[in-house]
């Protein structure tokens, strides 16, 4: 089956073998106990929602079949899947190798709670050259933790290459795919391990639930993932697993059209006097557009550039947008506009921010499916309002 079919179908096949009802669409199953008829006899199937519930295994099925996994787990929050990993897979004294350029909380909770308290090791590496991976493994290395393109500076790692090794020294692979989302990038066929998201993002797509998603094939790790995560809890309640299911329906079209704008705006502002550099994998001058050609399917909707002036200038055109809405997060049909040094990286050193590029004159873009042309007015009219 092709992806866009898949996205439809998978989990929400109709049950036409019994039962009153045979929906087209699964209801949301808000029962958080099941009944049994015998003492000894287990209910059918489901006993307990924490441990499983209709509705969450119908996205759970879903979110698998979307990155050609045998598995799925979904979680109450990107960060609850990113945590459920590292119970499961660390214990005190491993190590974790990870990409220098990581979402911010993915860092917090590896060094303020896995380092600080539970003494797992962490090392953060350029993982763009995969030399730097290959220099920087240790014999106690248990994870290797990626995401490509990064945020908020669209760098991207060759998941391949890095898998190949890391399986070379028995290492598992991590790949938070949130940016990409599955219809663009499957780094398990790229020889991954495990697939990340948050489902916040481009799956749900309307900024109108968080969630989080596990996507994995090996059968031992996947029964231990799913131990855990009945025994930490994090799952998704199913309203949002309904909320998902309905959102992935239109993932491919979704994201077949941010891509379609961001690929203009990225063009426009590229071509801007006012603007000084853009970070977006599909322009011919990202440093990395050979391997993001090889590596994934489409560019996305992300992109950052640099604003010429300084922070007055960045502040002017922030706030000239009207369109583009001035708040975090990312991957909804609405375009949204952050600036990270003051939003989403404020947490980080100014030094640190510095090393990595994230001046005060760098602005994310979240480029929604709205109409282009008032897309680029609205962008084109907050660069007006720069003095
Ligand atoms: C948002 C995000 C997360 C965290 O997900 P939540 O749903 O906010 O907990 C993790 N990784 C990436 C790349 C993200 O953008």
């Amino acid at each position: 089956m092709e992806f866009e079919t898949k996205a439809i179908h998978v989990g929400e096949e109709p049950n036409l073998t019994g039962g009153d009802s045979s929906d087209v669409v699964i209801p949301i199953h808000l029962s958080s106990t099941f009944a049994r008829g015998k003492l000894n006899a287990p209910p059918n199937k489901y006993e307990y929602s924490r441990s499983g519930n209709p509705t969450r295994e119908a996205l759970e099925k879903r979110l698998a079949a979307l990155e050609n996994a045998r598995f799925g787990l979904a979680f109450s929050s990107g960060m609850a899947a990113v945590t459920t990993i590292c119970l499961t897979m660390l214990k005190a004294g491993d190590h974790i190798l990870a990409f220098d350029d990581l979402y911010g909380g993915t860092k917090r909770i590896f060094e303020k709670v896995f380092n600080t308290n539970f003494n797992i090791e962490l090392s953060y590496v350029n993982a763009t050259d995969v030399q730097n991976i290959e220099n920087s493994i240790r014999k106690n290395t248990r994870l290797i933790w990626l995401e490509t393109p990064t945020n908020p500076l669209m760098k991207l790692c060759d998941i391949r290459a890095i898998s190949r090794l890391a399986h070379e020294n028995n290492i598992t692979v991590v790949v938070d795919n949130t940016f990409m989302s599955p219809y663009f990038q499957q780094p398990l066929e790229l020889g991954a391990d495990v697939v990340v998201h948050s489902t916040t993002k481009y799956l749900n797509g309307h900024s109108d639930s968080v969630g989080g998603a596990i996507m994995l094939s090996d059968e031992a790790l996947f029964n231990q993932l799913k131990f855990n995560q009945n025994t930490a809890g994090a799952i998704l309640s199913p309203f949002d697993s309904f909320l998902v299911l309905r959102g992935l329906k239109t993932l491919p079209l979704r994201m077949k059209q941010h891509e379609e704008n961001a690929i203009k705006i990225a063009n426009f502002l590229d071509s801007s006097p006012l603007v000084q550099k853009v970070y977006y994998p599909g322009l011919k001058n990202h440093p990395q557009h050979e391997l993001a050609k090889r590596q994934m399917s489409g560019y996305g909707g992300m992109m950052s550039f640099v604003l010429k002036g300084g922070p007055e200038e960045a502040k002017a055109f922030l706030e000239g947008c009207r369109i583009f809405t001035l708040a975090e997060s990312l991957g909804g049909v609405e375009s949204l506009i952050e600036h990270p040094a003051s939003m989403t990286h404020s947490y980080l050193p100014k030094e640190e921010r510095e090393k990595l590029g994230i001046s005060h004159s760098l602005i994310r873009l979240s480029v929604g499916i709205e109409n282009i042309n008032d897309l680029l007015t609205d962008i084109q009219n907050a660069l007006n309002q720069i003095k």
